[in-house]
C-alpha cells in the first residue's frame, strides 16, 4: 500500500469491541488482569498503552523500522538513544545540530562521561577521519537545521557500518513521507513529532524507529525504565496529524517552494537556504535520497536591522521557535533555537545576525509572499 494511504488509516479496525473508527483514548494508568499470570497484553501505561500502540505501531511502519517507541518530547527521545551508551562512548554529531539535542550532549550526557565531536557530516572524509577507537555512533540530521545542509545518509551508514558504528538520524524535518532513513541503512531514526507528524502545533511529543530487534528491545527497556512517556491524550493527537501529513507536506512544501524562489529574487535578501534550488549545494544529493525538499527554509537579510523589523512587522507568519504546524512561523536562530551553539562555532557554519528561518505553514502562499514583503518593505 501506499505510505499516504498507511497514513490515513492508521488505527482504523484496531477497536474490534466498538468498531470505532479513530482509535478511542485509552485515558487509564492500569488495566486489571484476568487471572493470576494472564494479561490482555496491557498492564500498566508506563510500559504499554493501547492509543500509543497504534501510534508506535504506525510510525514502524511509516519509517520501515521493525519496531517505534513513544517518548514525551524529541528531546526525551533523543536522551533514550544515549542510554544505549556507556561512560567513554564517543558519539560523531553533525555540526549545525539542533540547538536542544547540542545542550544535551554539552551540559548533561557528557557529565556521565559520554564524549562526543561535532564534524561536517556533508564532508565524507572529514568524518571518516573523526572516527576514534571509542566511537560508537554518528548522529546526523539532514537537512540541517537551521542552514539545510544535506547529508548523503546511504554513504554515511555504509562507512558507519564499515567501523561498526550505530547510525541515527533525527528525520524531524523531513518526515518518512520525504525521506527514509533506515532503508538507506540508518539503525535509528528520531523525531520530533512535535513538527510535522503532529503538525497542529498543539502537542509535544518524539518517537524513536529501529531497524534491528536487539537495538528496539533496548530501547523499549529504556522506555520503560526511565519512563518519559507520552500520555495517550498526545498519542492521539499525533496520530490525527499523521492522517494529513501527506496532503499538509504536499501543500507546504509547494508553498516554501514558492516563497525560496521569490526570496531568491529580493533585493534585499542576499542568501536563501533551500535544498529544492537547483544551486543548494545538497541539491543533487536531496533529490537521489529523498521523495521532496520539505517545507523550512532559511534566508538571510542585508542587514541585521531588516530583522528586528520583520519579526515586529509580520502578522500573517508568526514570530515563534517550532516549526512543521499547519501556521507558518519565523524564526531568529542566532538568539533562539541555536543559542545554546557557541558563537565561533554559529559563525563557522553560517549562523549569524541576518539569518531568519521560516517553517512554511499551510496559508495560501500570496498572502505569506504578501506578509513577508510588506514585512522587508
Ligand atoms: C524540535 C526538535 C527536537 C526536539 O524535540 P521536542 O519535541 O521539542 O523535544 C529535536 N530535533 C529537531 C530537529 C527538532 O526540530
Amino acid at each position: 500500500m501506499q505510505l499516504n494511504t498507511l497514513l490515513v488509516q492508521i488505527g482504523v479496525g484496531v477497536d474490534t469491541t466498538t468498531g470505532s473508527i479513530s482509535m478511542p483514548i485509552y485515558q487509564t494508568a492500569t488495566f486489571r488482569h484476568p487471572a493470576l499470570g494472564q494479561s490482555t497484553g496491557f498492564d500498566y501505561s508506563r510500559t504499554n498503552n493501547p492509543t500509543r500502540k497504534v501510534l508506535e505501531d504506525g510510525l514502524a511502519i511509516l519509517e520501515g523500522g521493525c519496531r517505534g517507541l513513544a517518548f514525551a518530547s524529541g528531546m526525551a527521545a533523543i536522551t533514550a538513544i544515549l542510554y544505549l551508551f556507556r561512560p567513554g562512548d564517543h558519539l560523531l554529531v553533525c555540526e549545525d545540530l539542533y540547538g536542544g539535542t547540542y545542550r544535551l550532549l554539552n551540559h548533561v550526557a557528557v557529565n556521565y562521561g559520554l564524549k562526543f565531536s561535532l564534524v561536517d557530516t556533508t564532508d565524507l572524509k572529514a568524518v571518516k577521519e573523526a572516527i576514534q577507537d571509542n566511537t560508537k555512533a554518528i548522529f546526523l540530521e539532514t537537512p540541517t537545521n537551521p542552514l539545510m545542509k544535506i547529508t548523503d545518509i546511504a554513504a554515511i551508514a555504509a562507512l558507519a557500518k564499515e567501523h561498526g558504528l550505530l547510525t541515527i538520524v533525527d528525520n524531524t524535518f523531513m518526515t518518512p513521507y520525504l525521506q527514509r532513513p533506515l532503508e538507506l541503512g540508518a539503525d535509528l531514526v528520531v523525531h520530533s513529532a512535535t513538527k510535522y507528524l503532529g503538525g497542529h502545533n498543539d502537542v509535544v511529543l518524539g518517537a524513536v524507529v529501529s531497524s534491528r530487534e536487539d537495538l528496539a528491545e533496548r530501547l523499549a527497556f529504556i522506555q520503560n525504565t526511565v519512563g518519559a512517556v507520552p500520555g495517550p491524550q498526545d498519542c492521539w493527537l499525533v496520530i490525527r496529524g499523521l492522517k494529513t501529513l501527506a496532503v499538509r507536506l504536499d501543500r507546504a512544501q509547494a508553498n516554501a517552494f514558492y516563497l525560496a524562489r521569490w526570496l531568491a529574487s529580493h533585493p534585499l535578501v542576499t542568501k536563501v537556504y533551500y535544498p529544492g534550488l537547483p544551486d543548494h549545494p545538497g541539491h543533487e544529493v536531496v533529490l537521489r535520497q529523498a521523495r521532496g525538499f520539505g517545507a523550512m527554509l532559511s534566508f538571510e537579510v542585508a542587514r541585521h536591522e531588516l530583522v528586528e523589523q520583520i519579526l515586529s512587522r509580520v502578522k500573517v507568519i508568526s514570530f515563534a521557535e517550532s516549526l512543521g504546524g499547519v501556521e507558518s512561523l519565523i524564526t531568529f536562530p542566532e538568539r533562539q533555537t541555536h543559542a545554546e551553539i557557541p558563537e565561533e562555532l554559529r559563525r563557522k557554519i553560517g549562523i549569524n545576525d541576518r539569518l531568519l528561518r521560516l517553517s512554511v505553514g499551510l496559508e495560501d502562499p500570496s498572502d505569506l509572499q504578501a506578509d513577508l514583503e510588506q514585512a522587508l518593505g
